[in-house]
């Protein structure tokens, strides 16, 4: 169990003018006779959610963000926005495509791009606004504004508003999250109009007639979507020989690439983007093959740079604490979430692992558990991803090939959801689910599914690896009819014997 070094005497807290925070009353602040327990550095998903976790178990919190608004990557340039454009331009690429074969006529459908990013700004503002009252509901300071480190235990924030603060704090939690990388070697320049990253197409004033998408990762599967979905001729180019980013199982990311392709996405694959001319109004991209360097170019009105996204801790001030962050970026932590730091903790997006809005919640949690408690857990090997297109794709555990490159003996069980009657009936069938198995044992370690509402069905499948389940158990567990969660019930009947309609 994690011993807590014990904090140091805080040194003097300056007050602040009230007026110079909009909200909360700040209780008078953490003076240094009476610091706060915590203090979060940024209000993303994994910084809300641990503020919020810390002030349920009793510690006196504050959260500190900059942004002007809570929620972070995820709620205000992420998750959410890109989600609410997925949702919208599929519904509008099915009114338009999609109902007639289902006996609905529609006619005059058309689009309505300001509307459209409305209800998307609606949607954020909507979430980070319940953010915000979540945290006067639990009772988290929020101080609006930059912070960085004086000590260990001594903060400074440069408010939004105007004027400085310091806080003290027995313990601090860094979850200043990601940034966009920009692209290698400088030889494209994002300008958020023409050259945009996520943020910038999130917000295109109009449809690009071509779009290219550099990087077959999730943002530019999922951004290349929404726009090839209100009518741009989208092309991504990705350097390795297959889409969907780390971690996707290689059956899959085929299958995932033809049901791309065949809603109208081109692909360049193994083509490495190496650099940018704008003239007349237009984009002119050089790439070269990854494996021949045979050069080419394409031509677009848009392009979305799409390579990765670096870890976030500018202005920080770690070298007050002597903190250091490894060659990409990160903070380093232990697997308790200490930095090098006694009583500096980090978790989400600025440390090691995926990327993901969900493991940082769950990071921000087990680091609070462990100031509070001496320990927590964050289960590494049941995260689980999700692309949201259409068809989704989500995963978790191991892949095939992992398996392969461990020398796992294993057994595969599929089902199509061609054969799902709740997929047919909802004409609605691309799409399978895959369940690997370790074949000793028929302990569930991977799952793989493709096709409709993947991104929920994967629920099923983190639940079963986090209980140890066998394919047989699931098999035997009754799950509802008509549902496409018989799909993954029969896929663990294909792993564990033999599925019943296929
Ligand atoms: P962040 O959300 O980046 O939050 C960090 C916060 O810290 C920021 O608000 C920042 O302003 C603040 N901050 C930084 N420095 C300071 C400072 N010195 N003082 C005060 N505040 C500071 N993940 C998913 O799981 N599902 C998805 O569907 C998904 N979709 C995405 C779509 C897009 C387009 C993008 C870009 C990302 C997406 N992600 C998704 C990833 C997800 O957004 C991140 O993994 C998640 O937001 C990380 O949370 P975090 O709390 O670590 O950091
Ligand atoms: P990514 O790392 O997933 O994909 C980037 C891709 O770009 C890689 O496949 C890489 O090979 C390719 N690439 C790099 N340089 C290139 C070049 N010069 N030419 C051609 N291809 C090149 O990164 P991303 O898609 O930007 O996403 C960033 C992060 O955001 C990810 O970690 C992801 O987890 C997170 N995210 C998650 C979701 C989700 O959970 N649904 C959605 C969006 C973003």
């Amino acid at each position: 169990m994690l011993q807590l070094a014990r904090t140091r005497a805080p040194t003097l807290v300056r007050r602040v003018p009230r007026q110079a925070c909009a909200w909360p009353p700040l209780r008078g602040y953490a003076s240094a006779a009476d610091p706060y327990d915590v203090v979060v550095i940024g209000g993303g998903p994994g910084g809300y959610v641990a503020a919020i976790k810390a002030a349920q178990l009793g510690l006196k919190t504050a959260c500190i963000e900059k942004r002007g608004a809570l929620g972070g990557t995820c709620l205000n340039v992420g998750c959410i926005p890109s989600k609410a454009l997925l949702n919208n331009s599929h519904m509008y690429h099915q009114a338009k495509h999609d109902m007639e074969r289902r006996g609905i006529d529609i006619q005059g459908v058309s689009l309505n791009l300001d509307n459209m990013m409305k209800a998307k700004d609606a949607s954020v503002t909507g979430l980070t606004k319940g953010v915000e009252f979540l945290f006067k509901q639990n009772g988290v300071d929020y101080i609006k504004g930059a912070g960085s480190f004086v000590s260990p235990t001594q903060l400074k924030v440069a408010l939004n508003d105007g004027g400085e603060t310091e806080v003290s704090t027995k313990n601090v939690i860094i979850a200043t999250g990601s940034e966009v990388a920009p692209f290698p070697g400088g030889s494209i320049t994002i300008d958020e109009e023409q050259i945009v990253s996520s943020t910038g197409a999130l917000a295109l004033k109009e449809v690009p007639e071509k779009m290219v998408v550099i990087g077959g990762g999730v943002i530019g599967l999922e951004l290349g979507s929404v726009w090839s979905r209100l009518g741009a001729e989208v092309t991504v180019v990705e350097f390795l020989g297959g889409i969907g980013g780390a971690g996707i199982d290689e059956e899959v990311a085929k299958q995932f690439q033809r049901l791309l392709a065949k809603q109208g996405i081109k692909f360049k694959l193994n083509t490495k983007v190496t650099g940018a001319e704008k003239k007349d109004g237009k984009v002119y991209l050089s790439t070269e093959g990854a494996k021949d360097g045979k050069p080419d170019t394409l031509e677009a009105n848009a392009v979305l740079v799409s390579v990765g996204r670096r870890p976030y801790t500018e202005g920080l001030n770690l070298e007050a604490i002597g903190l250091e962050t490894d060659n990409k970026g990160r903070i380093v932590i232990d697997s308790q979430f200490n930095t090098s730091v006694p009583n500096v903790k980090c978790i989400g997006d600025v440390t090691f692992g995926p990327m993901l809005a969900h493991k940082a919640e769950e990071e921000g949690i087990a680091a609070v558990e462990y100031i509070k408690a001496g320990h927590g857990h964050v289960d590494y090997a049941a995260i689980p991803a999700v692309v949201y297109t259409h068809p989704e794709v989500a995963w978790v555990g191991k892949t095939e090939q992992d398996l392969k490159a461990e020398g796992v003996k294993y057994a595969v069980g599929k089902f199509n959801y061609s054969a799902n009657s709740r997929a047919k009936t909802n004409l609605d069938t691309d799409g399978f689910v895959k369940i690997l198995t370790e074949k000793e044992t028929d302990r569930i370690v991977g799952v793989h599914v493709i096709g409709p509402n993947a991104g929920e069905q994967i629920a099923e499948g983190v639940l079963a690896m986090e209980y140890g389940a066998s394919s047989e158990d699931v098999a035997r567990t009754c799950h509802a009819h008509p549902t496409l969660s018989e799909a993954f019930k029969e896929a663990c009947m294909a792993a564990h014997s033999k599925a019943i309609h296929q």
